[in-house]
Formats: structure tokens, C-alpha cells, sequence
């Protein structure tokens, strides 16, 4: 007997996941869309979200996926909450295994596992989560106009949010943990150029402050010891993120902070069949909007293929 082979199967349940869902199931590849640990992906940690277009009075992140989702169903995409915890991509019929131990195959993958923001592990940070702790600037900052704010981090994306942030801040915080940042040298003349941008070197948060809402923080100067209160109604963490690609080093090519290495001007990598899209692959723009446009881009690519190979 053969085997069932799917058209499509796409990995992740953020934007770029239910896109690609939407998208291949509108062109008639049934897609199964495995929904992964964090189903919704990082917008179920995210409040309001006003910068996706097409909610012109906001909307919460939650919702948002739940709409994706919903949409994605009533075109017949197959859901299962579950993981992918392996994959074999070494023919041309590609192997994923569930968490439940289930093997499937199909022709095409879409890859659309996002990535997590780094947390610095404080207990206080995550009892105030969504309360003032945010790691993403530009989906939060707007909710801190006129008020104080802290931006932890030293990389690029440190730099990025707390000149963001200056824009719409009073005063930003930036605690950068060493006596130099690791931020390209552009981003840190930026950096040290914003007036109201105060840097505190090698400084480390010892807790977030506040009960119901963030109130500041306490830090450490890791060089004296000495302790001090910050004022904020903000905390931002930009300490990087980690792209949800482990199962797929030993297939795919990805950069060394582990972002998917995807061809130029589509999602195709190395492998046939194989595509990428959203965070998992994006490490400038990490946004719902570009993600769910790469979404769109795999499914039409996967399409594009299955024609090409006279699957469909
Ligand atoms: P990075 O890994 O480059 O930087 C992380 C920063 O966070 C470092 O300064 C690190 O300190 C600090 N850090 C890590 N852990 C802690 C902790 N527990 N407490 C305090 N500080 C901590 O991550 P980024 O997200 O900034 O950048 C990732 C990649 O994406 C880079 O290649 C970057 O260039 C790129 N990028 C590019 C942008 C652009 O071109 N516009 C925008 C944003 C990112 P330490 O230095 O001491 O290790």
C-alpha cells in the first residue's frame, strides 16, 4: 500500500504560520498545521496590537491569533496542538515526527516556528509580565508615551528599542551590563547621541519593583556592588532572541545565532520542498505584518513547487 503522503504541512501558529495555512489552503493543498508549544507564537504575550493594519481600533494579540486561526480553519486547514519534535528532509518526501510519535509525510514544509525572546530569569519579571515588562518596543512603547521607561541590553536590539523608545520617552534607561556595547558602532553613536537616553554601564537588575504594575527597578553596579532604585513604568528586555530551529540543524542553513538561511527574494532553502518564513528566518524586521507576508510568500512558493514537480 503507499504511503499518504500530505501536499503541505506547515510548522508554527503565529502569523506566518496561519498565513501560509490560509494562503496553501485556498489553493487546495490541505494543509496540517502542527501548532507547536507556544501555540500563537509570541503575540499571545503581547497586549494591544495597533500596528497591524486592518484594526483601526487595536487589538489584543490574543485575539488577533485567535482570528488568524479561525480563518485559517474555514478554509479546512488541519490542526493539531502538538509539537514537531523531529525531521528527516533527506529525500525528496520529507519525514516530520510528532510529539505523540507519529510520523508524517509530505512533499512540501512550511517552517514558520518563530523565535522566543531571552528573559533575564528574574522572578519579578515574569509575575509582571504584560504589567509593565515587555520585550518588544515597538509593540509597546506607544502604551508609554510621556512616562520613564528601562531598556536592558547591550546588542543591537537594545540600541534599536531604547532609541525607539527615546522618541516617545521622557528619559530611557539603558542598562548595559558590561563597560561596552556590543551593538554595531553606528548603533551606539546613536545611542550615546540621544540626549535623553541615559546610559548605566555594568549594570545589572537585581528585581523588577511593583505589585500590580512595573514601578522600577532595582540594579546593581557590578563593579562597585553598590545597589540603586530606578524610577520606570516600562522594562523593556533586550537581550536578544532564539529562533525556534533546533530540530532542523542538521538539514538546513542557518547563521550562527541560528535564523534560517532562506534565498534571496523568497523562502526556499537549501533543501526542495523546504520552506521558511517569519522570525525563524527574520532577524531584522520581526514583525506579525512581515511574518504573515513571508507566510504568504512560503505557501505561494510550496504551490510554485508542487506545479513545478507535477504533484498538483
Ligand atoms: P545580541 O546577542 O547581539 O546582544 C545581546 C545583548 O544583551 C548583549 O549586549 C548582551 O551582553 C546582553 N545580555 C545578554 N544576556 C543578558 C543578561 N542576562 N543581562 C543583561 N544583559 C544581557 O542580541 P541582539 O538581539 O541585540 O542582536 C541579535 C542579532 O541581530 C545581532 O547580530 C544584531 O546585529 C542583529 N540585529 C540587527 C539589527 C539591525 O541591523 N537593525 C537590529 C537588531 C538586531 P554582553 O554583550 O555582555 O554579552
Amino acid at each position: 500500500m503507499s504511503e499518504d503522503v500530505r501536499l503541505c504541512t506547515i510548522i508554527g501558529s503565529g502569523p506566518a504560520g496561519y498565513t501560509a495555512a490560509i494562503y496553501a489552503a485556498r489553493a487546495g493543498l490541505k494543509p496540517l498545521l502542527y501548532t507547536g508549544k507556544e501555540p500563537g507564537g509570541q503575540l499571545m504575550i503581547t497586549n494591544d496590537v495597533e500596528n497591524y493594519p486592518g484594526y483601526p481600533d487595536g487589538i489584543m494579540g490574543p485575539q488577533m491569533m485567535e482570528d488568524f486561526k479561525k480563518q485559517a480553519q474555514r478554509f479546512d486547514t488541519d490542526i493539531k496542538s502538538e509539537m514537531i519534535t523531529e525531521v528527516d528532509l533527506s529525500g525528496p518526501i520529507h519525514y516530520l515526527t510528532s510529539e505523540t510519535g507519529e510520523k508524517i509525510a509530505t512533499h512540501t514544509v512550511i517552517i514558520s516556528t518563530g523565535a522566543s525572546a531571552k528573559w533575564l530569569g528574574l522572578e519579578s519579571e515574569t509575575k509582571l509580565m504584560n504589567k509593565g515588562v515587555s520585550a518588544c518596543a515597538v509593540c509597546d512603547g506607544f502604551f508609554y508615551r510621556g512616562k520613564e521607561v528601562i531598556v536592558v541590553g547591550g546588542g543591537d536590539t537594545a540600541a534599536e528599542e531604547a532609541t525607539y523608545l527615546a522618541k516617545l520617552c521622557p528619559t530611557v534607561h539603558l542598562l548595559v551590563r558590561r563597560d561596552e556595547m556590543r551593538a554595531s558602532k553606528i548603533m551606539q553613536k546613536r545611542v550615546l547621541n540621544t540626549t535623553n537616553l541615559q546610559v548605566h554601564w555594568n549594570t545589572e537588575t537585581v528585581e523588577v519593583l511593583g505589585e500590580e504594575e512595573v514601578t522600577g527597578a532595582k540594579v546593581k553596579n557590578n563593579k562597585t556592588g553598590e545597589e540603586s532604585v530606578i524610577d520606570a513604568k516600562g522594562f523593556f528586555v533586550a537581550i536578544g532572541h532564539k529562533p525556534n530551529t533546533q530540530i532542523f540543524s542538521n538539514w538546513l542553513d542557518m547563521n550562527e545565532a541560528g535564523y534560517l538561511i532562506t534565498g534571496a527574494d523568497s523562502t526556499t532553502t537549501k533543501v526542495g520542498g523546504v520552506f521558511a518564513s517569519g522570525d525563524a528566518q527574520d532577524h531584522v524586521y520581526r514583525q506579525a505584518v512581515t511574518a504573515a507576508g513571508t507566510g504568504c510568500m512560503a505557501a505561494l512558493d510550496a504551490e510554485r513547487y508542487l506545479a513545478a514537480k507535477e504533484i498538483i
